[in-house]
């Protein structure tokens, strides 16, 4: 593909974009009375206006039905779980039964590893990135130390090597193999949340299985922006919140993925509750836990309808647009137009200002750059702000930008890059 650095090119990027019109089923922040240029999407993606009908619609079942909406209604509460299963299922690739919705992201991780990281006396090592997300970390120490094991010793981080900043499969797999005898678990983000580097999930998960150690993925930055196959690729479990490239709000709901291989798997532990019961027999309140069948039987508590609603108006989205496959096609070429740009910028002002520590390899990264400023980054992320350009800083120095396809232009990937080199001039 052939760039070229100017708003006619990216408007006429966006006059021939097939998914131009979903942009129009967003709301956006303002700044000075203009749509501000939104490239956060990897923290919070922006709210669907369908959003608060599909609540509304919830809170009018409440108010006209009482107790009865679980069992009564246009979308009776007991089985509105179910709808969303297949949409997710299409997402993350996975069949129905795989998947579910419940609680949170980290108390997820904490329920599936209850499940999946079963030490034994010689073979209790966790092995993971280097530099994961600090919560994921958190989770796991304490994992560990739950467990009676000390996190220094139990838990196996792999670094890039040094002086590059992601990390290499080869040196994944082979960490996997000189610690093969010592690990009870893989477990990995399918995105970093720092440089971008999407995993490659399924050479790890198979190196994992080829030596009888189970994988699992945390896939916050990863779900509803790059394309996964976690039934074929056989992972055993993943989870991930749905409020980022998913846009289901602020402290969305999360959803859970358990291969089928493992739902008649009656050795596993489970922290259980009474909404992973069997649906058709859990009003008779009977003693002795029976799971539902599949992801179903992880679930625990009530399903916070009100959380599931919004998921669902963004899901439809999703749907509407095809598949993440069909996305990405906009999204890379959106993700390298800002690459262009950016890489722009420093040969404009015969800098090194900005370094993209990202891959530049498109099936290693998704709609995430994160750029490395040389100098005054948090200035010329507040000046970005300023300008209306919502991107986020990470200490020390890095701004990440998201153009995400379902609401971004090349426009707003253009002005952003023009903002971002009037910054880099104006704090020289
Ligand atoms: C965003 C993110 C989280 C956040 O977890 P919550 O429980 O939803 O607060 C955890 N892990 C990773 C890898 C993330 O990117």
């Amino acid at each position: 593909m052939e760039w070229h650095n100017s708003l006619a090119f990216a408007q006429d990027q966006d006059i021939n974009d097939e998914f131009a019109a979903f942009r129009e089923e967003f709301l956006f922040p303002q700044n000075n009375g203009k749509d501000v240029i939104y490239l956060c999407g990897n923290s919070l993606g922006l709210q669907p206006k369908a959003v608060v009908e599909e609540i509304t619609k919830q809170l009018s079942s409440w108010q006209q039905l009482g107790v009865e909406g679980w069992f009564n209604g246009s979308d009776p509460w007991l089985q509105y779980h179910r709808k969303l299963a297949a949409p997710i299922a299409n997402i993350v690739g996975a069949k129905d039964s795989e998947v579910t919705v419940m609680s949170s992201l980290t108390v997820n991780l904490h329920l599936l590893l209850v499940s999946f990281y079963k030490p034994a006396k010689k073979k209790y090592k966790i092995l993971m990135e280097g530099g994961a997300f600090p919560s994921d970390q958190y989770a796991i120490e304490s994992q560990v130390r739950f467990h009676g094991f000390d996190p220094e010793d139990a838990i196996i981080e792999v670094f890039p090597p040094e002086g590059e900043y992601t990390l290499r499969t080869e040196d994944i797999v082979a960490a996997i193999e000189a610690n093969a005898d010592d690990l009870a678990l893989v477990l990995f983000s399918g995105i970093n949340y720092y440089t971008g580097q999407f995993f490659d999930i399924e050479t790890i998960t198979q190196a994992a299985h080829e030596r009888g150690i189970p994988a699992g993925f945390d896939l916050a930055h990863a779900v509803g922006n790059v394309n996964l196959k976690l039934h074929d690729w056989n992972v055993d479990f993943a989870c991930w919140c749905s409020y980022k490239y998913m846009n289901s709000g602020p402290g969305g709901i999360s959803g859970i993925f358990v291969h089928e291989q493992h739902h008649r798997d009656s050795t596993l532990n489970r922290f259980a509750g009474w909404w992973g019961y069997k649906l058709n027999e859990r009003f008779k309140m009977t003693q002795g836990f029976v799971p539902e069948a599949g992801a179903e039987g992880w679930q625990v508590s009530t399903s916070p309808i009100l959380l599931m609603a919004s998921l669902h108006a963004s899901l439809q989205l999703f749907e509407r647009a095809g598949s993440v496959a069909k996305l990405r096609q906009k999204a890379d070429r959106l993700t390298a137009y800002l690459e262009y740009l950016i890489n722009g910028i420093n040969k404009d002002l015969g800098t090194e200002q900005y370094k993209i520590i990202t891959p530049a390899q498109q099936s290693a990264r998704g709609s995430q750059l994160s750029i490395i400023c040389k100098s005054n980054g948090k200035k010329i992320f507040d000046k970005l702000l300023d300008q209306g350009v919502i991107g986020d800083w990470r200490e020390p120095d890095v701004i990440r930008l998201a153009p995400v396809p379902l609401y971004n232009t090349f426009t707003d990937v253009y002005h952003a890059a023009e903002i971002m080199k009037e910054a880099a001039s104006a704090t020289a």
